[in-house]
């Protein structure tokens, strides 16, 4: 156990993270030079694309130092909030984290985030200036900021470029002296905790667990405390780039389990694992529960595709724990599901992995947030779609989520900032200085607020620099009411919101006249409109196919002429009486793709 390092890496996206252990890999010569290529733990299609991490990954690699050879655990995470659970159990199975900061940009939102998950499980950190290579490298201003942050001295923070190699050896040689070797007992009741799980079409699911007291033998009968379920421990092992099985594991190791396991959602992030015949009593940390924070639903673009988007659901879940899902129902929409997500981010990923990994069309409306309503009785009711929202006579209150949202900046734009979150009906709570130049501001803001381009907002305000992370603050009291639209005096529901009553009318308005640019003419009069309740809030029509009727007659009768347009008029009126307006798919398409 002397020989062995746990670290994970923390960083703000983009900050060179991924590059960094591509690095620490070669130099180990975990990798060989033939399959060496950038980015190399992220190995979904997405994560490449995007240049994003979206699960955690784990190496281990063998470094000599001064004859001594030592095993080095790196975890790399991701570092979106979205995960911010996962990466927590991450940062628990280590003992030390590599707080990758970039020398152009600076300490950012999830830096901060991230790095105080880290210091909460009581981690040794140490803190890296990344891309010094860079001719606009503001090496020596990052340095004091993290001094200035972490209250170490600038000696023990160690400059590094990840895609030059440089300071790689004296990173090496830095988690090997300052990051304390694992602790625990060897030979008492096992005790493991799962930091993150895997999917595997042939295999089931992977399950990768950090030892913390105990020892764990091929073919173990075991107990997954939370959810009280035991399985046998086929294979174990150690994840180099490929796992390469073990006969044992003991206490310190971080590992690797398969034993017909079939889904995820059987395997919870944080649960304990330990001997089914001799089970430790108490966890290794304490265990939450992930909830969804944020719902939508998916329906397919063409109907016929329902029961693959089922299938392909399942299959996502498999893989996705922290997906939820149920069937649902729409007049204009057809058979889809309501799904839950972790947030933006992450309902993004699912719709895109939905179209590039599974080849399926799907329509997602409107994301809203889970709502708590209290009724006359006293009991709270969970409202996550504007459908089940009760009626406004039965309730007493309604509660929206309010989120703690933390934005760094440079100090330049922070009027432009705080006037964005005040119109957001934002509370300005707090405000730090980071160093000289970087402002942190936090803020209290309604969850539905920043749903819809806030971050888009916010970046063009600040020109790229501001950076976000926010976490699920409380629940308050809130004037929201349903906005439905009408389309010839017919509610379609899939387009209905839940928005505060002050943005009812600009929403509404809005939404009225993107559908009148994408609803086709009918041979009648179609009136668009947005309603509270009974109450019409706007309107717009759009116009009939008019047939010029009087072409016929050239030259003639004024009063032929008359006659043939009024009776082209009745016609019409009879017509919007039984006519139903068919909203082609495209329509809905365009005006809920923005989302
Ligand atoms: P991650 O999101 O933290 O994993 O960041 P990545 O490792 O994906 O790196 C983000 C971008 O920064 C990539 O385009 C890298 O090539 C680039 N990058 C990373 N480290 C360095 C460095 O030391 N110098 C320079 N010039 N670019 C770097
Ligand atoms: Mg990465």
């Amino acid at each position: 156990m002397q020989n062995l390092r746990n670290f994970c890496t923390i960083a703000h996206i983009d900050h060179g993270k991924s590059t960094l252990a591509d690095r620490l890999l070669e130099v180990t010569k975990t990798v060989v030079a033939r399959d060496m290529r950038a980015q190399l733990l992220d190995d979904m299609d997405l994560e490449r694309e995007k240049g994003i991490t979206i699960k955690s990954r784990a190496i281990q690699m063998s470094y000599t130092h001064r004859g001594t050879v030592y095993q080095l655990n790196l975890i790399d995470t991701p570092g979106h909030v979205d995960f911010s659970y996962e990466v927590s159990r991450s940062i628990a199975a280590c003992e030390g984290a590599l707080l990758v900061v970039d020398a152009t940009q600076g300490v950012e939102a999830q830096t901060m985030a991230n790095l105080h998950l880290a210091l909460k499980q009581r981690l040794v950190i140490l803190p890296i200036v990344n891309k010094i290579d860079l001719p606009h490298a503001q090496t020596q201003r990052v340095t004091e900021q993290l001094v200035d942050i972490l209250g170490c001295t600038p000696g023990e923070i160690i400059r590094v470029s990840a895609k030059e190699g440089l300071g790689i050896t004296a990173l090496l040689e830095a988690i090997i002296t300052r990051i304390p070797a694992p602790t625990g007992c060897a030979d008492t009741l096992l005790r493991a905790m799962v930091f993150d799980a895997v999917y595997n079409p042939f295999r089931g699911i992977e399950v990768y667990f950090r030892i913390f007291d105990g020892t764990l033998h091929r073919g173990d009968l075991i107990r997954f405390l939370q959810t009280q379920k035991n399985y046998h421990a086929d294979e174990i092992g150690i994840l180099k780039l490929e796992q390469v099985p073990q006969a044992t594991l003991s206490a310190g190791n971080i590992g690797y389990l398969i034993g017909n396991i079939k889904a995820a959602g059987e395997v919870k992030i944080g649960d304990t694992i330990t001997h089914a015949k001799h089970p430790c009593t108490a966890p290794v940390y304490g265990f939450s529960h992930v909830k969804p924070v944020l719902f939508a639903s998916i329906y397919p673009t063409n109907a016929d595709a329902y029961e693959e988007l089922r299938v392909t659901l399942d299959k996502l879940q498999l893989n996705d724990a922290s997906l939820v899902k149920e069937p649902e129902t729409s007049v204009a929409l057809g058979f889809g599901f309501r799904c839950g997500f972790l947030g933006m981010l992450h309902m993004d990923i699912t719709r895109e992995r939905l179209t590039r990994e599974f080849g399926l069309d799907v329509i997602a409306t409107t994301p809203s947030v889970q709502l708590r309503a209290i009724d006359k009785q006293g009991r709270v009711r969970l409202v996550d779609k504007p459908s089940d929202m009760p009626p406004a006579n039965s309730l007493v209150r309604l509660e929206e989520p309010i989120m703690g949202v933390k934005i760094i900046s440079r100090t330049d734009f922070l009027g432009g900032i705080i006037q964005l979150c005040v119109s957001r009906r934002g509370v300005l709570r707090n405000q730090a200085f980071l160093g000289r130049d970087q402002v942190e501001l936090t803020f209290d803001l309604p969850f539905i607020e920043i749903l819809i381009d806030f971050f888009d907002k916010l970046k063009s305000i600040s020109k790229g620099y501001a950076s976000v992370d926010y976490t699920l603050n409380k629940f308050t009291p809130a004037d929201l009411v349903k906005l439905d639209i009408l389309i010839n005096g017919v509610q379609v529901d899939a387009f209905s919101v839940l928005v505060h009553r002050k943005n009812a009318f600009s929403w509404g308005k809005k939404r009225c006249e993107e559908l009148k640019k994408v609803l086709p003419r009918q041979l009648f009069e179609v009136p668009i409109q947005a309603a509270i309740g009974a109450k019409i809030i706007a309107r717009t029509v759009v116009k009939a196919m008019r047939k010029n009727v009087t072409a016929r007659c050239s030259g003639g009768d004024v009063m032929r002429k008359r006659k043939l347009l009024e009776n082209q008029r009745s016609g019409k009126t009879r017509m919007r009486q039984i006519g139903k307006v068919q909203i082609p798919r495209e329509a809905f398409w365009h005006l809920l793709k923005r989302f």
